[in-house]
């Protein structure tokens, strides 16, 4: 079965009419955008690949099982199908529903975070730093040094350097490190998995030093499907079992649902800990709604069980990150520079290098992004230091060594020759890449500062 091509294991039945632009159009509506991709409006938009965030197409037995929502405000029947789907698949015990990912981040970061603690990950995500250190955290890096190297091909860039854990726990002693949190198929790294044999070092450390372990599972089958290509002795396991070996390491789960599990919304908060289940459900109810619906309709939680199952199929996921390498490979051999090795879920332009003339304060990947709708109507997202916003303390730039753009690939959206396309829009970009200018803030957010801060040329 592995043997053949990464072709869908799937026919369409439907179709979502596109609106085809012109360039003067385009080029109007970018301007309007202040420059931001996500400032465009979407009918401008040809190709999206701004992000693979609520954008998957939901199979016929999810909109089957939308008719099967129970609306009740109370003990939904949805609500314990959702939570046999986290246990069977995901191992955890107890499902706390909440609207998207970050809703589950806002109550674990509330739950066990305190003011000065110190809160490690293998590399930072916007929402997530941004709920830690609001409940008074600071994150700090402990991701292996070939993370931050776009060139190092290293199998597994998501694997944690055991020796930045030491120096912190060290540094501020276990009692200040409330968990460790650690990414599946790390998206700011390039949607780089991380190994079982890393995630079972860090186990044992969670244990010696008495330290919860948490879970940020947005693309955990992704990381399994790379640990069966990549890992010794992974390779005839199936990604369901592998999925539920690496949840079944961690004690905690945050997990944003619009990606791996193909819904539109949703997410939840998982657990095995009673007394905190307990907690998380006192605190649901204050941000996110009652702790067996926590923000999310019946129906919703009726789709997203169901597209749990889906996602951790062999063949499924062969032909999402199949399809997401065939787009970085007509990239690289057509030599424009791209975090390697390709990650699952997006193949990420390298923009420090494609536009060598536009130092990092004049925000090169952004002006990529821009400029590339312009000529093409393809829709990317900056991942670079507009994204990485400023020290909260210091009020400086942070300024990520990666600085790229993201092309992110909805699951089961969009076909091959979309990504043709987009590979052809890449490569006419990169002809003319010397003339692209950099851009300035005329408008920056004070937090989560890409997605509506605007923008003009110097
Ligand atoms: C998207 C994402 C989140 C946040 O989830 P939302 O559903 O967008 O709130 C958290 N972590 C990672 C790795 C993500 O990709």
């Amino acid at each position: 079965m592995r043997q053949h091509s990464w072709a869908e294991p799937y026919k369409i039945k439907a179709v979502e009419l596109l609106k085809m632009t012109t360039r003067e159009q385009r080029d109007a509506a970018i301007r309007e955008a202040g420059f931001n991709t996500f400032l465009l409006r979407s009918e401008d938009v040809y190709i999206d690949l701004l992000t693979d965030s609520g954008t998957s197409a939901m199979s016929d037995r999810q909109w089957a099982g939308l008719m099967r929502g129970d609306e009740a405000y109370a003990g939904s029947t949805n609500f314990y199908h959702l939570r046999d789907a986290v246990e069977e698949y995901y191992s955890y015990k107890y499902t706390v529903p909440t609207h998207q990912g970050r809703g589950a981040e806002n109550i674990l970061s509330q739950m066990l975070i305190r003011d000065g603690d110190y809160v490690p990950g293998n590399m930072y995500f916007t929402t997530t730093r941004l709920h830690q250190e609001l409940a008074g955290g600071t994150f700090v890096d402990v991701i292996i040094d070939e993370a931050h190297d776009a060139q190092s091909e290293h199998p597994f860039k998501g694997d944690v350097d055991m020796a930045k854990l030491d120096a912190l726990v060290d540094e501020v002693g276990a009692e200040k490190i409330p968990y460790v949190c650690i990414a599946t198929c790390v998206n700011m790294a390039g949607g780089q998995p991380i190994s079982l044999a890393s995630l079972k070092a860090v186990r044992a450390w969670c244990d010696k030093h008495g330290i919860r372990l948490a879970h940020d599972m947005t693309r955990v089958a992704e990381n399994a499907h790379f640990i069966q290509r990549r890992e010794a002795g992974y390779e005839n396991k199936s990604v369901k079992d592998i999925v539920y070996e690496i949840c079944d390491l961690t004690d905690i789960a945050t997990m944003s649902s619009k990606k791996d599990a193909m819904v539109n919304i949703g997410g939840f908060l998982a657990m095995n800990d009673p007394e905190l289940y307990e907690k998380a459900c006192a605190l649901v109810v204050v941000y996110e709604g009652l702790h067996t619906y926590g923000g999310m309709a019946g129906r919703d939680m009726e789709a997203l069980s169901i597209g749990i199952a889906e996602s951790v199929d062999d063949n499924h996921i062969h032909a999402r990150v199949g399809q997401v390498e065939y787009l970085g490979n007509r990239l690289r051999d057509a030599g424009i520079p791209i975090v390697l090795p390709i990650g699952g879920h997006a193949v990420f332009p390298d923009a420090r290098r494609m536009l060598p003339h536009i130092p990092q304060e004049h925000f090169p990947a952004q002006a990529l992004a821009a400029e590339l709708y312009r000529i093409s109507g393809v829709r990317a997202m900056e991942r670079g230091i507009v994204s990485a916003g400023r020290d909260s303390v210091t009020g400086e730039n942070h300024k990520p060594e990666l600085e790229t753009i993201r092309l992110t690939i909805p699951r089961r959206v969009y076909t091959q020759a979309h990504m043709d396309v987009t590979a052809e829009a890449m490569i006419d970009l990169a002809e003319h890449a010397n003339q692209i200018r950099g851009l300035k803030f005329v408008y920056e957010p004070k937090m989560l500062r890409f997605f509506q801060a605007r923008f003009e040329q110097v």
